[in-house]
């Protein structure tokens, strides 16, 4: 997309991939939707621990795949966290309320893996995340904006001189 942003980290260490996740959530908003690609193992989940403690979620963040969604609601913003991976149907989204956690009128801030499982059904802006496994330990990790508001979240979290994912100017 157009004026679209991306910035990219390597992490070496489960640590660090949360780490570089916590530096996110002080800028996240109501409505914000960040959707996680990667292949299974690559991270998606482990980013979304270190961002959810950093909301101050205090119970175990473990993996929606079973569950497809997951919600935290004892930090600073409600958590939404969704795995498609087990979904095959459109239909099954309205079930979970896939479309009012994205459509960015939210309460809280969506989190979302394999939502590319369903093309016709991506937020209308968010920020993607991709983790990529190089070598072992290693992943790449880039975030890109999709749309005015995730632009907006990007920069500022670039900015942040613990992301240390770059200099941004909006
Ligand atoms: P996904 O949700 O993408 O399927 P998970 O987050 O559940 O993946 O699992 C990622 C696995 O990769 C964990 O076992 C974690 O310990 C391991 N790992 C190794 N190096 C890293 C790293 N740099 N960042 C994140 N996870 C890593
Ligand atoms: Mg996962």
């Amino acid at each position: 997309m157009a004026n679209g942003l991306t910035y990219a980290r390597t992490t070496t260490t489960p640590e660090a991939t949360k780490q570089l996740a916590a530096t996110l959530a002080p800028y996240l908003h109501a409505g914000d939707t960040v959707v996680l690609n990667g292949d299974l193992g690559a991270g998606k989940t482990q980013f979304v621990q270190g961002l959810a403690a950093a909301l101050g979620v205090r119970g175990a963040v473990t993996s929606p795949t079973f569950n497809i969604l997951l919600e935290y609601h004892d930090g600073r913003l409600p958590l939404y966290h969704y795995d498609l991976y087990r979904l095959d149907e459109r239909w099954q989204l309205e079930d979970i309320d896939y479309y009012s956690a994205i459509d960015g009128y939210g309460d809280g801030v969506a989190f979302v893996e394999w939502a590319e499982k369903f093309p016709e059904d991506m937020p209308y802006d968010y920020l993607e995340i991709t983790i990529t496994a190089d070598a072992e330990g290693t992943r790449r990790i880039v975030a890109h904006s999709y749309g005015k508001r995730s632009r907006q979240l990007l920069c500022v979290w670039a900015n942040d001189s613990k992301s240390r994912l770059g200099k941004c100017k909006l």
